[in-house]
C-alpha cells in the first residue's frame, strides 16, 4: 500500500528540490534547450513524486516548464490525446440519434 501525498508534501520529497530551478523551465521546446530539457528529464526520472508532480501539472493545467518529466507540449499532446479519446468512448456508449425531421 502506497500513502496517498497531499499538495506541497510531494514537492518536499521531489528529486529537483537540490537542482538549479532554472533547468526546469527552458525558453523553448527545441533547439539549444534540448541540453537543458534533458537534464531535467534526467532528474525526474529518479525521481520519488514523478507521478504526483505529472499529476498536478496536468490537472493544473500548468504550461510553463518541466514537471513530472514532461514538457509543456508533451501534456498539450496528452490532453489533446485523452480528450479524443473520450469524445470516442462517448460516442459508442450514445449511438446516434435518430432523424426526427424526416418524419
Ligand atoms: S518529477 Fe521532476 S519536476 Fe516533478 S518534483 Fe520530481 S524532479 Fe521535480
Amino acid at each position: 500500500m502506497t500513502a496517498t501525498l497531499y499538495a506541497g508534501e510531494w514537492q518536499a520529497a521531489g528529486a529537483c528540490l537540490s537542482a538549479d530551478p532554472e533547468i526546469f523551465f527552458p525558453v523553448s521546446g527545441t533547439g539549444a534547450s534540448a541540453p537543458q530539457i534533458e537534464l531535467a528529464r534526467q532528474i525526474c526520472a529518479r525521481c520519488p513524486v514523478r507521478r504526483e508532480c505529472l499529476d498536478w501539472a496536468m490537472n493544473s493545467g500548468e504550461m510553463h516548464g518541466i514537471w513530472g518529466g514532461t514538457t509543456p507540449e508533451d501534456r498539450t499532446r496528452a490532453r489533446r490525446k485523452d480528450a479524443a479519446r473520450r469524445r470516442h468512448a462517448a460516442r459508442r456508449r450514445w449511438p446516434a440519434a435518430p432523424d426526427i425531421r424526416a418524419s
